[in-house]
């Protein structure tokens, strides 16, 4: 196995749903893993400046095969997602260049390496930054280019930040309450079955809280379980993470290697913070009131897709509009 940078951008269409399935393609690919994602950063247009704004991403993959195989490969998923080759430098659907593969240098008709743009482009330089600042290229670390180069214009736009799209889960009272010194309100066993049915085989992200709100500290079976904690050492069943670059990192490697949809289970920190980058929101309506003192935060810009009545409770689903 060799481990190599690919560059993604794309300026046309559902930019972020590309990007996102270009990355899942690849990683489906037998002879690709993807290790590691950026984030998605919007970038003004190069060469031809009439054009819209590109999203760039880095990725970092682990591959078997020559070069010029895995050029083939990621050209067939450009293909595959509808990419049309009008003109250099032109708008394009997606765009999957090889930065870099380690060990390996050297140019003929149809590969250059590492790429020409890696280390005088912005719009390559940043993404790759974040995953790789010590990457060497010419002997020059990237950071070194990085710092060195103009990044204006480049951000990195809060709903497209996250690669990925997260899902919430939450049971609220008729006050948006959602828990009570730190536990849920109550326990509606009808609530209880939909939450486990609805997550079973997805990836659970949560609070230090919440996770020692379930039972026996015990992570939940059937699937991932994920805290985000900035104190938390280690504990059996979870992963930890300490901020959010360090959560899409590890989303990066368990996502695209198998997609599975990433619930955010709460509390009320967790939700404040992830809550940008929810998509689709599962809420149970409890009966009642409960003196909770951890709430829901408003789900401003989402539109109510899905609600019916169980017998104790209601359970709606929210999408972003
Ligand atoms: P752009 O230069 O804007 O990425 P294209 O994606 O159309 O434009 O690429 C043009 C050609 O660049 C491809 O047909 C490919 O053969 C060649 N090429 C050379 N080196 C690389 C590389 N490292 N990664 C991807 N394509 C490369
Ligand atoms: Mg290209």
């Amino acid at each position: 196995m060799r481990r190599a940078y690919i560059g993604l951008g794309a300026n046309l269409g559902a930019r972020g749903e590309t990007m996102r399935a270009a990355l899942r393609r690849m990683a489906e690919l037998p002879s690709v893993s993807v290790e590691q994602v950026s984030s998605f950063y919007e970038t003004p247009p190069w060469g031809n400046t009439d054009q819209p704004p590109f999203l760039n991403a880095a990725a970092r993959i682990a591959f078997d095969g020559t070069p010029h195989e895995l050029l083939a490969d990621l050209q067939q998923i450009e293909q595959e997602l509808g990419r049309v080759r009008h003109e250099h430098w032109g708008a394009r659907t997606i765009d999957l260049d090889i930065l870099h593969i380690e060990g390996m240098t050297g140019a003929d008709d149809v590969l250059t390496l590492p790429h020409p743009y890696l280390t005088e482009r912005a719009f390559v330089l940043v993404p790759l930054h974040e995953i790789a600042p010590a990457l060497c290229i010419h002997e020059k670390s990237i950071v070194a280019y990085y710092n060195a180069i103009d990044r204006t214009g480049i951000v990195r736009a809060p709903e497209l930040f996250a690669p990925y799209p997260l899902a919430l889960i939450a049971a609220c009272d008729e006050a948006g309450g959602i828990g009570r010194n730190g536990r849920l309100l109550t326990q509606v066993p009808e609530d209880m079955a939909h939450f486990r049915r609805t997550t079973m085989g997805g990836i659970l992200v949560m609070g230090r809280r919440t996770m020692e709100s379930l039972p026996g500290w015990r992570a939940l079976d059937g699937r991932e379980n994920i805290v985000l904690s900035r104190t938390m050492e280690r504990a059996e069943g979870f992963q930890i993470v300490c901020d959010l670059a360090e959560l899409w990192q590890l989303l990066g490697r368990l996502v695209y290697e198998a997609e599975r949809p990433i619930f955010v289970i709460g509390g009320g920190e967790c939700y404040r913070l992830l809550l940008p980058y929810v998509q689709r929101a599962y809420v149970t309506r409890l009966a009642g009131t409960y003196e909770a003192d951890v709430f829901l935060p408003p789900l401003t810009d989402f539109m109510r897709t899905e609600r019916h009545s169980g017998k104790d409770c209601i359970f709606e689903i929210y999408e972003r509009v």
